[in-house]
């Protein structure tokens, strides 16, 4: 007999699928949608925990189920009991990261990004010396703009038009660059390495009172999970934005009207998790973007796989191509996301052209790409 006090779960599986549109059943987990596995949907996922915390089952067999969930949150708005089963994974991925070395495909992925991290810091800061830049002034800085180092190294030219737009808005503001919040590793349970990255910025949002805006948000979902017990550092968490609210704010001027055809725009999972719905699609209204949206949309999005991608590469695919499909039946021009994780991982398949809402924004308030000739009111 399972021991239920652990999560709490009563088995009724309304976190798995959910009637749609035309009565026929869709899965609300994207793991559970592509592996069709007990195991590796929320409520099998909540069966292992209880097992493991019962001491009935180890560890080990169970370990890439851990491992293939996408932290998504999907299953957490249909659970009756608002059950919160990333959270619950999270906690089982720090016992096994607590053990690394016993587990080869985990220790491997804590070297190998260890070893890129420190890497691309220290690369950071010899660029810092070789270019003689002044230690950063932080006073009067209404806003910090973190770009987190997936934007920066896979995107840099849409990290100089977010600069761009910050400059022609006349906002005074702070740009960390070259520096990771430990998000690779800390969501994959690594505490003891994650960390160090993760202090050193929390150390220079207490400096200030400013607003923190994220580029990536999966490094607003590291600061919006790790947390102290301490109140100024948790006084952070209500600080935090994605960028897209700090552009609902700037959009109030004249700019270009855009001309991309029928575009529809794709929900980061981690920003439908924290309600991010309703700025990207109003700032992408506001600049002319003729918007239709996909099948499942806003709060109930469908993961592109992406935050699954570094260890379990090959379902990241299978759950990207799901989407991918859902995106080609909309007989979309093009796909926009607010995402370096769903851009990356959208853009290697070749038939749909993906765009970022970053690059969209630049166009319409400085200019460039497919931008009518006549400035409009954005208002
Ligand atoms: S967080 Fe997403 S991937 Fe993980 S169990 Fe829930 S719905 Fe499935
Ligand atoms: S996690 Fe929630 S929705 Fe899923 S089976 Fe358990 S109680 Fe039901």
């Amino acid at each position: 007999m399972i021991n239920l006090k652990f999560s709490g779960c009563t088995r009724c599986g309304y976190c798995k699928s959910r009637v749609y549109l035309n009565s026929e059943k869709i899965s609300v987990c994207p793991v559970w949608q592509i592996k069709k596995l007990e195991s590796y949907s929320p409520k099998g996922l909540l069966t292992l925990y209880d097992c493991i915390q019962s001491g009935s089952t180890d560890l080990k067999p169970s370990f890439d189920r851990f491992y293939s969930c996408t932290l998504c949150g999907n299953c957490i708005a249909m659970c009756p009991l608002n059950l919160d089963i990333p959270n619950i994974v999270l906690e089982m991925r720090k016992k096994y990261a607590a053990e690394y070395r016993k587990y080869p495909k985990l220790n491997k992925f804590i070297l190998k990004y260890r070893i890129l991290l420190n890497l691309w810091t220290k690369l950071n800061k010899f660029k810092n010396i070789l270019f003689l830049t002044n230690p950063p002034d932080t006073t009067g800085c209404k806003v910090y703009i973190f770009f987190g180092c997936m934007s920066q190294i896979f995107f840099p030219k849409t990290c100089k038009r977010i600069k761009s737009i910050i400059f022609n808005a006349g906002l005074k503001a702070y740009f960390i660059e070259g520096m990771c919040c430990g998000g690779p590793l800390l969501l994959n349970g690594s505490l003891k390495y994650g960390m160090s990255y993760f202090f050193s910025l929390m150390k220079m949002f207490l400096k200030q009172d400013s607003k923190i805006y994220f580029v990536c948000p999966h490094c607003m979902e590291v600061f919006k999970i790790f947390k102290f017990n301490n109140k100024k550092s948790n006084d952070i968490s209500k600080r935090i934005y994605h960028i897209t609210q700090l552009y609902t704010e700037i959009i109030k001027k004249e700019g270009y009207k855009l001309d991309y055809g029928r575009v529809v725009y794709h929900d980061p999972c981690y920003m439908a998790k924290c309600g991010i719905t309703k700025d990207p699609r109003n700032i992408l209204k506001s600049i002319g973007i003729n918007l239709i949206e996909l099948p499942r949309t806003k709060s109930s999005t469908f993961c592109c796989g992406g935050s699954t991608r570094l260890i379990e590469k090959e379902l990241s695919i299978e759950i990207r191509n799901e989407r991918v499909r859902e995106i080609k039946d909309c007989k979309a021009d093009f796909v926009v996301t607010a995402c370096p994780h769903c851009r990356r991982n959208f853009q290697e398949v070749d038939d749909i052209k993906v765009l970022d809402i970053n690059d969209l924004v630049y166009y319409s308030l400085i200019g460039g790409e497919k931008c009518h000739s006549n400035r409009i009111s954005l208002k």
